[in-house]
């Protein structure tokens, strides 16, 4: 595990066998995959907004980006099964989110687009397998895909996002500009 995200953090560069906080590693991998599966659906309320403001809301998907979001703060989730269950009720969420988008596209008249990487990546079954599809989604794996200065970006901007969820949806931008054009011309996907 690697996590630097709060001020608790070991020798303040980084916990890596267990969080001075008592956060082990697999509930750090499992937060890791969820703040992954929140970005999916970050990406589809955020498009279901920019159609329409008001249509474009659903208060259960916002309740449920508040809950992925918090579940990962520092000293709030150290229980593997219950964050297990969270991924669960985001993963709903997101599919909600979606249907929400494609019917307000269809209103519209218009395509809706084809999301690839967080918004469409299924979590594993069982805590333990989820926490190993977690590492793929950690500090470490992601400074290895997008280098450490623009890795240390993105989970600036995470940490803030938790502060204030809003922010999460601005996350698709952020990571387009950091990460340059997307990976495939047909599907949009999150690093
Ligand atoms: S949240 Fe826990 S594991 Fe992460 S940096 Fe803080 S003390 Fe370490």
């Amino acid at each position: 595990m690697f996590c630097y995200q709060c001020e608790q953090t070991s020798k303040g560069t980084g916990c890596t066998s267990i969080g001075v906080c008592g956060k082990d590693s697999s509930t750090a991998a499992l937060q890791d995959l969820l703040v992954h599966l929140t970005k999916g659906l970050a990406m589809y309320a955020h498009r279901a907004r920019q159609l329409d403001a008001t249509k474009g809301a659903d208060r259960s998907v916002d309740v449920a980006m508040i809950e992925a979001l918090f579940t990962s703060v520092t000293n709030v989730a150290f229980d593997a099964e219950r964050v297990a269950q969270v991924i669960g009720r985001t993963v709903e969420a997101r599919a909600r989110a979606r249907a929400l988008y494609e019917q307000l596209c269809r209103a519209a008249g218009r395509e809706p687009e084809q999301l690839g990487g967080a918004a469409s990546a299924q979590p594993a079954i069982g805590v333990q397998a989820m926490a190993r599809q977690g590492e793929e989604h950690s500090i470490a794996a992601l400074r290895k895909r997008i280098g450490e200065d623009r890795a240390g970006l993105h989970e600036l901007v995470v940490y803030g996002s938790r502060a204030r969820p809003p922010t999460l949806t601005m996350l698709t931008c952020l990571v387009t500009t950091m990460t340059g054009p997307m990976r495939s011309s047909t599907k949009r996907s999150m690093p």
